[in-house]
């Protein structure tokens, strides 16, 4: 997608409409990944899971932001971020200027760990097969880590959310942006204005 700038001048230009073509068939990749593992029984989080929570949002977006794993909402609705951190996230994200259906939403563990625990290392490094599939198929410009497991899953190490929050860092060619989870900014309402602040940064890289 374009630049909000970008789009400005071609307006002055007295565009009003662009003709996109653009490569298709990333839906059906998608839909094809998850028929291939929605009875996944890789790692003991299946045992306590409802289903299986795919990513939700556009297959063409430039970013794609991970979190952790699905919470209760999300395990019962088979979405990711649709209980309280969703909606906050929803709403920084207006804030920000993105919209919610534009940009491509995922975890990096696809099933519920029992009562919202972190999930471990041995079912990060199961699961993370799925995750790496679906940024694949996505290529997106940016993926927007959620707090450290999202971290964790996607650069492969730990690193201290403080230290690394607000950075781009790189994993392989694509950057990688850090900020919070939104599960933390609940908890720390203060946080919010970082929060946003984040992903208006992001906006502007974009
Ligand atoms: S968390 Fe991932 S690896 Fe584990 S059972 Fe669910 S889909 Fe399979």
């Amino acid at each position: 997608m374009w630049s909000d700038n970008f789009l400005k001048i071609l307006r002055e230009l007295g565009i009003e409409e662009i003709y996109v073509e653009r490569e298709e068939g990333r839906e059906e990749l998608l839909r094809e990944l998850y028929n291939s593992f929605k009875d996944c029984k890789a790692c003991p989080l299946h045992k306590n899971r409802t289903q299986v929570v795919f990513g939700d949002g556009n297959p063409y977006s430039e970013v794609v932001f991970v979190g952790e794993a699905p919470g209760e909402e999300e395990d019962k609705q088979g979405k990711p971020f649709v209980g309280r951190a969703g909606k906050l996230l929803n709403e920084a994200l207006k804030e920000a200027g993105f919209k919610r259906e534009e940009v491509f939403i995922t975890n990096v563990c696809k099933c519920r760990p029992p009562g919202n625990r972190k999930p471990n290392r041995v079912e990060i490094l199961t699961c993370i097969k799925y995750l790496n599939k679906e940024l694949e198929v996505i290529k997106p410009k940016f993926i927007c880590c959620l707090g450290s497991t999202a971290v964790e899953g996607v650069l492969g190490r730990s690193y201290s959310i403080t230290k690394v929050r607000g950075k781009v860092l790189k994993r392989k060619e694509q950057r990688v942006f850090i900020t919070y989870h939104p599960s933390y900014v609940l908890r720390n309402p203060r946080e919010y204005e970082t929060f946003l602040t984040d992903l208006k940064t992001l906006k502007r890289m974009l």
